[in-house]
């Protein structure tokens, strides 16, 4: 028996004979600006699911835990069960986005150090910034998880610059969630690290490569994703 668990705007979750294990499906559903904007795009569920099957297969040989299971068909994984911590966490390397808006300053700009935002997950307010002191007084998470999550979330981002770097495309910033293992309330990545949620920049000419080109009505989606998806080919 399998049942529709939850769905999203970019996947839906089912149930699986195991308790434990949940199956993922990659839509093919494109939003921004909160569904604001929406399309649907040929092959954008399997692209993504391509690209995020490599990129939790690499984070997982360097360590870093995660939900990821099996990718059992073109569209789908397996993952394990989580509760989901509310936090958006977003790590940027280069100014781009709402940072560029928030605080005036030109996209493209090089941080001098990695900056670490958390987000409040929730529609209804759209997703609002709050601070570490927000989510422990709201019992978001503990002490202990945000320290946890702020310390996998820097070394999946030096992995993930390195992964880039070899397809010489630049990571300037990506959203992450992580959830609480069932059985043992261990922190692992969840949800998706795929174009959808990052922004990676051709390191040379900075042609996008990411969802930036539809927000921005920049490029073709799939045509971006498909050949994002043929520059990490050769990546080990
Ligand atoms: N992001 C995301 N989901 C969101 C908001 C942001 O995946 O709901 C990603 C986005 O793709 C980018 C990074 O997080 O890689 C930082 O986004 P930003 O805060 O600049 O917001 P945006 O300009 O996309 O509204």
């Amino acid at each position: 028996m399998s049942q529709l668990l939850y769905e999203g705007k970019a996947k839906k979750m089912f149930t699986t004979d195991e308790p434990n294990v949940l199956r993922v499906v990659y839509k093919n559903d494109a939003t921004a600006f909160n569904g604001q904007k929406k399309a649907q795009f040929e092959g954008k569920g399997r692209l993504n699911n391509a690209i995020c099957t490599k990129i939790f297969k690499m984070l997982q040989e360097k360590g870093i835990p995660t939900h990821y299971i099996d990718t059992i068909s073109d569209t789908e994984q397996l993952v394990k069960a989580v509760s989901i911590v509310p936090i958006e966490v977003v790590v940027r390397n280069v100014v781009a986005g709402s940072l560029s808006k928030r605080l005036g300053v030109d996209e493209g700009e090089t941080l001098s150090r990695t900056i670490v935002e958390f987000y409040y997950k929730s529609d209804e307010l759209g997703d609002p910034m709050i601070n570490s002191d927000h989510a422990l007084a709201m019992d978001i998470a503990t002490k202990e998880e945000l320290k946890e999550i702020r310390r996998l979330a820097l070394s999946i981002n030096e992995s993930l610059q390195a992964f880039f770097a070899e397809a010489n495309i630049l990571l300037v910033d990506f959203k992450i969630e992580f959830g609480k293992l069932k059985e043992t309330g261990a922190i692992v990545l969840a949800d998706e690290i795929s174009p959808d949620s990052c922004r990676l920049w051709d390191k040379e000419t900075h042609e996008k490569l990411d969802k930036d080109v539809f927000r921005r009505n920049i490029a073709d989606l799939p045509e971006t994703y498909e050949k994002l998806l043929k520059r990490l080919e050769d990546v080990k």
